[in-house]
């Protein structure tokens, strides 16, 4: 039951959403020529891409001459905030400790990106419970099965 409604950006999507948020104003002809070697696309295929976007409201569309400029209509930032939370809301929560520290473990971390960590947990530590609750959908994981069995 959640209540975003919010169109989502597909894999092949973000390559090109990635190039205009690194490019703020761009053209179909200045993506295709950065994806084009890197996805092995088709222009064709990166043109519909951008149809999708615009569709879905993630970019706009401002004619210009002949062409058009595209301009991102949601920022990096938050999308990937929404991207990572969306990928929490398909595993149960009692295993996103272990996921975070998974990906923790695979990701290449600056001094920087350390110290933001350790206060993250500092303040996690604060909040953490015994037991983390599952919300899960009974028959979408096994949390709930031994209790009701009884
Ligand atoms: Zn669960």
């Amino acid at each position: 039951m959640k209540t975003k409604e919010r169109a989502t950006i597909s894999d092949a999507e973000w390559e090109v959403m990635r190039v205009v948020w690194t490019n703020k104003q761009t053209t179909s002809r200045e993506i295709i020529a950065i994806l084009e070697s890197k996805m092995n696309w088709k222009p064709a295929t990166i043109k519909t891409l951008i149809g999708r976007l615009v569709e879905k409201g993630m970019l706009q569309a401002k004619p210009e001459g002949n062409k058009y400029l595209y301009q991102a209509a949601v920022s990096e930032e938050e999308s990937v905030e929404e991207k990572s939370s969306a990928f929490f809301e398909h595993i149960c929560n009692k295993k996103a400790g272990k996921t975070l520290a998974y990906l923790l473990e695979e990701a290449e971390l600056s001094f920087d990106d350390v110290g933001l960590l350790e206060k993250v947990l500092q303040q996690k530590k604060q909040e953490a419970v015994t037991e983390v609750s599952c919300k899960c959908t009974p028959g979408q994981c096994n949390c709930k099965a031994s209790y009701d069995e009884a």
